[in-house]
């Protein structure tokens, strides 16, 4: 609140001056007069701490003219950014009612307004706003990317994915990774395979590093019985987005069980190793190299892997490997226990974070929930993570 205070204390202080000076010239003393008279009852209002009431009256005061335009526009957004909607919402409608603004101006005046509604959660009122402004040239731009967000948060990925068509190419460019999570979401609302893979195979279309809908197309497959299909979609994913092979771990290793190809799961493994794929895959191959009795050559790699690239996921499961072989006794209860301490540590702290803010979570979101950017949120990396 103190700082609109400020921002409004000198406002209405050289108002009150202005139009003094002004109506004395003019001989609009009552026009004055009132101006001083609901000036001192604003500073009143500030003085017996009743500062919201103080706020309301100074806006009052401000008439709407080429030189006050800017103010009215920076009050509402300020107040917009604070959560005061309704105050914002107001400010806007009292600019756009006046008959005296250019027309550019009221357009800016509508966006504001749209915005308002937006944060209220008015969508549909917002929605009118914007789609009248994608036909004016100058607003159109940010009328579609405000009409995305909206499309986004009702969940109208296919309005959404409608407008991205018609922004500019380099826009179009920048958004294909978004767009390609507008077609994973509808393949993720389609009633049957087919159209879930229509939709996946459009947002590879869009963004061929889109690893979301390869990993999606290999767990179809896979429950499909299309065995070799799904090869070809995790083999694709490791091409596309070595940061999600290890999501696919649990798919690769069903899909060549069931076609007893344990050669062809430890090929993929190291092949996605050495393209850097994380941690949780070295820990996988090393698992599988004790199920076909390697029990050396995972312990081998794993303490290569540690010299490495150190993480608490590798340390852990080394540290297992060495239970397994230690005898009974003292040694092996204390290893047991500081393995246990370990795996909590693990459990305790999370396993992605989004790219773009930070945002910690311990699942995969493909939508930031704090950000709301799409495919931002990555398995970490270093010795808390991959
Ligand atoms: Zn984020």
């Amino acid at each position: 609140m103190l700082e609109i205070l400020f921002l409004l204390l000198p406002i209405a202080a050289g108002y009150g001056w202005y139009m003094g000076r002004r109506s004395i010239r003019q001989s609009d003393s009552q026009k004055s007069k009132k101006l001083s008279r609901d000036y001192f009852t604003g500073l009143n209002f500030l003085l017996s701490n009743e500062s919201d009431k103080a706020v309301d009256l100074f806006i009052s005061m401000l008439d709407v003219d080429d030189e006050t335009i800017d103010t009215h526009l920076s009050l509402g957004s300020l107040f917009r950014k604070r959560g005061e909607v309704d105050r914002s919402i107001r400010i806007h409608q009292n600019l756009i009612a006046r008959p005296s603004l250019t027309n550019d101006q009221r357009d800016i005046a509508m966006m504001e307004l749209g915005k308002d509604y937006m944060a209220a959660g008015f969508y549909d009122r917002a929605e009118e706003i914007f789609i009248n402004l994608v036909s004016q040239d100058e607003h159109s731009e940010e009328a579609e990317t405000q009409l995305i967000l909206i499309y986004q948060v009702t969940k109208e990925w296919q309005n959404a994915i409608d407008i991205t068509k018609r922004l500019p190419r380099k826009r179009q460019q920048a958004l294909k990774c978004t767009t390609a999570h507008f077609y994973c979401q509808l393949a993720d609302e389609a009633q049957n395979d087919n159209d879930k893979i229509k939709k996946l195979q459009q947002a590879i279309k869009q963004d061929a590093k889109c690893g979301r809908a390869w990993l999606t197309l290999a767990k179809i497959y896979l429950d499909a019985g299309q065995f070799d299909l799904c090869k070809h979609a995790i083999s694709e994913l490791k091409t596309a987005d070595i940061d999600l092979f290890a999501d696919a771990i649990a798919t690769a290793k069903q899909v060549y069980r069931d076609t007893q190809d344990p050669d062809g799961y430890q090929e993929l493994l190291a092949k996605a190793i050495a393209e850097g794929a994380g941690a949780s895959v070295t820990v996988a191959l090393a698992e599988h190299k004790i199920s076909v009795n390697q029990h050396q050559s995972a312990e081998t790699m794993m303490l290569d892997s540690l010299y490495r690239h150190p993480t608490m996921k590798g340390f852990q499961h080394l540290m297992k490997l060495h239970i397994k072989q230690a005898e009974d006794g003292q040694a092996k209860q204390s290893l047991s226990m500081l393995e246990q301490l370990v795996e909590q540590q693990i459990k305790f702290r999370p396993s992605y974070r989004c790219t773009a803010c930070g945002f910690p979570s311990h699942g995969l979101y493909w939508h930031c929930p704090s950000c709301k950017q799409w495919g931002s949120i990555k398995r970490i990396k270093g010795l808390d993570g991959e």
